[in-house]
């Protein structure tokens, strides 16, 4: 048996510990945190929407009509009118042919990953892909390889060398640095090697692409250049669960062979019919995207004019780099005695050298929050001065 305590008090002197903060009251940009209020800037709630009264109102009257739980999984006796026309209206959203609610992002990347792919595949991914697209590659037994971040040039380089079925996953929008992935370069390699394309748009959907469509329309791709297209809708949406859209064949393969999908209870219908309402609100309320765009531009100025490394970010995702965990530490917590939430991300989450703090913006925030933020980092950069 290893010892935890141990492996504790090791994890505590490299700056990596983690700890919870209990949160009380709504999300959005002024949070109550341990009995105190502060402004945050780091939920992914990027178009304002989990707060949204609209949304609290769909899932009050979904629970009056469908209770407070599924009771049963999809394949037994949980699939609801509600999950269904989520699902349509998710479909023609991602103008796609079918889409498929999983209960989380995380077990929708498990679950096409496994169910596509065995032992004797291969599996191609963006060195930098959320844990849970790495997890699902391993999980389905296929062999994992990962290229250099971003390279669409390494991707295809691998790609010409894999023999059998070939499968490569990215992140559209990068979780950690914002960036986009360079979708273009990656189908077409993927057309000419006859390889599944996988595209994780957990931070591009609903904030970018025209109306909202996510990474792969703001490419101008479409259903053939990406077959695969996952989403979350606990991010933009401001809700809860995920969806995988592609072809009819895919939607039912997943629904015969995904485990994730088949063994796990289904997602309230209540948070359905909430999400619904987002999905209407995203398409319909331009607005959202349009000042959140302003509001990435202010804080680029901001912090450029501090001489402050920012990642090469278009999108709300705005890491300040500044390499050491103890480093990240530190001004997460200055910034913390000014009032302000951000979550200072280190290793493994990111790799060694790499830590920064991850500041994410809303169109919830307001011009004022986001200057008080950029002066506290100035503040901090002050003291820092030897
Ligand atoms: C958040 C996230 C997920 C997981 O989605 P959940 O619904 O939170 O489980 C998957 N991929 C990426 C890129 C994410 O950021």
């Amino acid at each position: 048996m290893k010892d935890l305590a141990a492996d504790l008090d090791r994890r505590r002197a490299e700056h990596l510990y983690r700890h919870r903060r209990v949160l009380d009251g709504v999300q959005g940009p002024v949070l109550r945190v341990d009995g105190r209020e502060l402004v945050a800037f780091c939920s992914n709630d990027y178009l304002g929407l989990a707060a949204d009264p609209r949304l609290v109102e769909a899932m009050q009257r979904g629970a009056a009509r469908y209770g407070a739980g599924s009771g049963a999984a999809h394949l037994v006796s949980g699939h609801s009118a509600a999950h269904h026309a989520l699902e349509e209206e998710l479909a023609a959203f991602v103008q796609r042919p079918r889409a498929l609610l999983f209960s989380t992002g995380y077990m929708a990347n498990l679950g096409v990953l496994s169910a596509l792919l065995g032992r004797g595949d291969k599996v191609l991914e963006d060195r930098l892909n959320h844990a849970s697209l790495l997890d699902g590659g391993l999980l389905s037994g296929a062999r994992l390889r990962r290229y250099a971040h971003g390279d669409a040039d390494a991707a295809a380089f691998a790609l010409a060398e894999s023999r059998g079925e070939t499968l490569l996953a990215t992140d559209g929008v990068f979780s950690m640095d914002g960036d986009l992935a360079p979708l273009p370069g990656l189908a077409a390699a993927c057309t000419r090697h006859v390889a599944w394309l996988m595209v994780d748009d957990a931070h591009g959907l609903g904030v970018i692409g025209e109306g909202g469509r996510g990474s792969v329309s703001h490419f101008g791709l479409g259903l053939d250049d990406v077959p695969i297209l996952m989403g979350t809708l606990g991010k933009a949406f401001g809700s809860f669960g995920a969806f995988v859209a592609g072809s009819q064949d895919l939607v039912e393969t997943l629904i015969q062979r995904a485990r994730p999908y088949i063994y796990t209870t289904a997602s309230p219908p209540a948070v359905a019919e909430a999400t619904r309402e987002a999905l209407r609100i995203v398409q319909a309320e331009e607005w959202r995207r349009e000042r959140l765009r302003a509001l990435v531009g202010r804080f680029r100025a901001g912090v450029q004019a501090l001489g402050l490394p920012l990642g090469d970010s278009p999108t709300p995702i705005q890491p300040v780099l500044l390499g050491e965990s103890a480093r990240a530490l530190r001004w997460s917590e200055a910034l913390e005695r000014h009032g302000l939430l951000v979550t200072a991300i280190r290793p493994p989450t990111v790799p060694t050298g790499g830590a920064r703090l991850r500041v994410t913006l809303s169109a919830a925030h307001s011009e004022a929050q986001v200057d008080r933020l950029v002066d506290a980092l100035a503040a901090i950069v002050r003291d820092e001065r030897p």
